[in-house]
């Protein structure tokens, strides 16, 4: 497998792209970026410069061949202008790689198989300054990864060009299953691996909600996000606590909630309550219309029934079925009184 990376300065969104099929690629930048007088090129230097860590590295797209490869890799230095030493650090306008052996290869393969299956996803618990995550998401927004219709289809004829056979494929499944689980292990005893509202005892691995960078359960962190309080009471200017759902609305809140235009969750937000108090407000005022939306046709009843009853998490639902993890959610959120 040959992978095209990009390496971006956050601090100046200028990037690099290259080509390689070692797992190790960007501790190789990293080691030359320390050694510069060994090596020429712009990209070290700069990383010298600018300190490593304000360089990131991705993985963005990967071929099956080194013909693919190299033309992919041409195309993404032009898409970046990257050779333009305004906008990035390549040197050429391709790549003048050579290739590894069959056995590097088989040896790289196996070193990542086990770096992943003791160590997790290289990128697994790497910490990123507040500082660093914004200029990642600034070059996001400035700097999207492309993938140009061009790029798109010859990646994928790049990867439908190799046909595996049923036992290679089983293979394969096998062993990321292997690494999965092996990786979930080590995950579950992470001890930062729990809801941080107090008095929650929910940990382990679970599907989470991080909220100011902080990882609550799907309950606490909806919780926090609509009502801005890890406490379901409400509580008031004389210190009694009512249930947000009972609070009381003044009539000109009331007026101006029924003539609020807004999105419900936006509306929700402002008066810290749930969507369902302002719904209720709506009806009763009689201007609450229904969402446009079609409902979703797609499920039988049958399926449906299965899909509230099914304990799994949303994303394994999700997968199963091949939607995405907000269809299983709304279904659920629809149908949780369905017999
Ligand atoms: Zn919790």
């Amino acid at each position: 497998m040959h992978y095209l990376y990009k390496i971006t300065n956050l601090l100046d969104q200028k990037v690099y792209i290259g080509q390689t099929n070692s797992n190790n690629r960007w501790r190789q930048h990293k080691y030359n970026a320390k050694n510069p007088e060994r090596t020429h090129q712009y990209i070290h230097r700069a990383m010298a410069k600018y300190k490593i860590e304000n360089f990131i590295y991705e993985v963005i797209a990967t071929c099956m061949t080194q013909e693919d490869a190299n033309e992919i890799e041409s195309i993404l230095i032009k898409q970046y202008n990257s050779k333009n030493k305004n906008f990035g650090y390549n040197l050429t306008i391709g790549s003048d790689y050579g290739g590894h052996s069959e056995e590097t290869r088989e040896k790289l393969r196996k070193l990542m198989f086990n770096r992943l299956a003791t160590k997790g996803h290289p990128s697994l618990g790497q910490k990123r300054t507040p500082e660093q995550k914004e200029n990642i998401s600034k070059g996001r927004r400035e700097h999207p990864v492309i993938y140009t219709p061009e790029i798109r289809k010859r990646i994928s004829e790049s990867q439908s060009k190799r046909i595996y056979t049923p036992e290679e494929i089983d293979k394969r499944n096998k062993a990321v299953r292997e690494a999965y689980n092996k990786i979930q292990e080590i995950r579950s005893k992470d001890p930062e691996l729990k809801c941080h509202a107090p008095d929650c005892n929910i940990r382990g691995i679970q599907d989470y909600l991080i909220v100011d960078n902080i990882r609550y359960c799907e309950k606490h962190g909806q919780r926090l996000k609509r009502l801005g309080s890890l406490d379901s009471k409400y509580v008031l200017a004389d210190g009694t606590k009512v249930a947000h759902n009972k609070t009381k609305f003044t009539n000109e809140q009331i007026l101006s909630i029924s003539n609020d235009l807004r999105p419900l969750e936006h509306i929700a937000k402002d008066y810290k309550v749930s969507q369902n108090v302002i719904v209720r407000i709506k009806k009763e005022v009689g201007t609450y219309k229904k969402s446009n939306k079609k409902p979703n046709t797609k499920f039988s009843s049958e399926q449906i029934q299965n899909i509230v009853l099914d304990n799994r998490s949303m994303k394994a639902i999700a997968r199963f079925y091949g939607v995405t993890d907000k269809v299983i959610k709304r279904i659920k959120l629809l149908n949780k009184k369905l017999p």
